[in-house]
C-alpha cells in the first residue's frame, strides 16, 4: 500500500483563479506565471487549466521547451531571459519571448547568428528599486536603443517588478516611487508595459497596463496581506494524509526529536504520514494548524522527515486512518505558512516529488 499522503490539484480552482486575475485587469492581457513547475502544481496541469491565459511565463528554459512539447502554442516568456549563449538557439526554435535585464545579454544577442528573418519579442527589464534584475532608470533608454538596433528584435515590452505591491506605503521603497521611476524612464518609448504581479493585480488595478503577470493568486495563495478567500480565490492544492498511529501520553512525557514538546496533562496524540521530505516545513512550531476529521488542531513536537505529530486529545473519535488536512480546502495554506514563519509560495513550491498527486476537475 502506498503511503497515504496525497496532494490533490483542483483544475477548476486554477481556472477560476485565472478568471479572477483577468477580471481584475479586464483591459490587460495576462501572463499566467508557471515557474517552479507552476508553483508545485505541475506544468501539464497548468497548460490545461490556463488555456485562457494570453501566455505562460516562467524562469526555466528547459521547462519552457517542455511547455511547447505539452502543446502550448501561445506565447511563452522567460522572466529572467536566457542564462548563456547555448540557450539562444532554443529561443529561436521554440519561439520564446524573453526578458533582457543586463548588458551581457544584449551583447550575446548582438553576437549571435540567427536564421534569416528570426525575430524576437523582448521584455526590457528595469530595476526600479528592487535591486535584483534590470537596468537602472538612467541606463534604461540606452539599453532600449541598443536593442532597437538589432534586426532580431521585433518588439520591446517595458517591464519592471515591485518589491512592495502588498505593502504600498513601505517607507524604504513605496510602490508609488517604483511606479514614478518606471513612468519617467519609459516616457515616450514605444512598446507595451508589464508591471503587475498578483499583489498589484489584486490591490492596484490601476497598474494593469498592457500585461499583468499573476502568479501565486492563480494557485489560491495570497500575496502578502489579506486572505485569498477575501479575493474570491480558491485553493488549488490540498495536501492530505492520514493518522498512522496513536499514542496516549501523560504529564512529563516528551514528543519527537529534541523533545521539543512535553505534555503537562494526559493527551492523545496522532502520528501523521507527512514530514519535511514531503515538503512540510520542518521549522513549523508547536500548534501549527492541522485539520483532523474536520476538526481544527495543531502539531506537537518537531516535524521529522516522514512524520509529524498532532494533538488528538479533543477529537475522541480520531484514530488510525483519520483524514488529516495539512493545507488546502479546509485550511488555507497561508495560515499554515504564517504559523511556520514563511509564505504560501514556499510551501506550494516545496511539494516533494515523492508525494502522490491526483487531479480533481
Ligand atoms: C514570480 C514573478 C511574478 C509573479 O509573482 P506573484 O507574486 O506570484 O504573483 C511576476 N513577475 C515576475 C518577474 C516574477 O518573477
Amino acid at each position: 500500500m502506498p503511503r497515504p499522503i496525497v496532494a490533490t490539484i483542483d483544475i477548476s480552482a486554477l481556472q477560476h483563479n485565472l478568471a479572477v486575475a483577468k477580471s481584475r485587469a479586464p483591459h490587460a492581457k495576462a501572463w499566467a506565471v508557471v515557474k517552479a513547475q507552476a508553483y508545485g502544481h505541475g506544468l501539464s496541469r497548468a497548460v490545461r487549466a490556463f488555456a485562457d491565459a494570453d501566455g505562460l511565463a516562467l524562469i526555466e528554459v528547459n521547462y519552457a521547451v517542455q511547455l511547447r512539447e505539452l502543446g502550448w502554442k501561445k506565447p511563452i516568456l522567460l522572466l529572467e531571459g536566457f542564462f548563456d549563449a547555448e540557450d539562444i538557439p532554443l529561443l529561436e526554435q521554440h519561439q520564446l519571448q524573453f526578458a533582457v535585464h543586463c548588458n551581457e545579454q544584449i551583447q550575446l544577442l548582438e553576437q549571435a547568428k540567427f536564421k534569416a528573418g528570426t525575430q524576437f519579442d523582448v521584455h526590457l527589464k528595469m530595476n526600479s528599486g528592487m535591486n535584483r534584475l534590470g537596468f537602472k532608470p538612467e541606463a534604461y533608454r540606452a539599453a532600449y536603443e541598443r536593442l532597437q538596433q538589432l534586426s532580431c528584435v521585433r518588439s520591446i515590452t517595458m517591464m519592471t517588478h515591485f518589491a512592495n505591491a502588498d505593502d504600498a506605503s513601505n517607507p524604504d521603497l513605496p510602490l508609488a516611487e517604483q511606479v514614478r521611476r518606471f513612468k519617467a524612464a519609459t516616457e515616450g518609448l514605444a512598446g507595451a508595459c508589464s508591471v503587475s504581479n498578483s499583489a498589484a493585480d489584486l490591490l492596484h488595478t490601476e497598474l494593469a497596463y498592457d500585461w499583468v503577470r499573476p502568479g501565486v493568486m492563480l494557485y489560491g495563495g495570497t500575496p502578502g496581506g489579506g486572505t485569498a478567500k477575501d479575493f474570491g480565490l480558491r485553493p488549488a492544492m490540498t495536501l492530505e494524509s492520514e493518522i498512522i498511529a496513536v499514542q496516549e501520553i501523560g504529564p512529563g512525557d516528551a514528543v519527537g526529536y529534541g523533545s521539543r514538546f512535553v505534555a503537562d496533562k494526559p493527551m492523545k496524540i496522532g502520528i501523521v504520514a507527512c514530514g519535511y521530505a514531503d515538503g512540510y516545513p520542518r521549522h513549523a512550531p508547536n500548534n501549527t494548524p492541522v485539520v483532523v476529521d474536520g476538526v481544527n488542531t495543531g502539531t506537537v513536537g518537531r516535524v521529522s522527515m516522514d512524520m509529524l505529530i498532532v494533538d488528538l486529545t479533543h477529537i475522541p473519535n480520531a484514530g488510525v486512518g483519520s483524514r488529516v488536512v495539512l493545507w488546502g480546502d479546509a485550511l488555507p495554506i497561508d495560515d499554515v505558512a504564517f504559523a511556520a514563519g514563511t509564505i504560501g509560495y514556499e510551501l506550494m513550491c516545496a511539494l516533494a516529488p515523492r508525494v502522490t498527486v491526483r487531479e480533481k476537475n
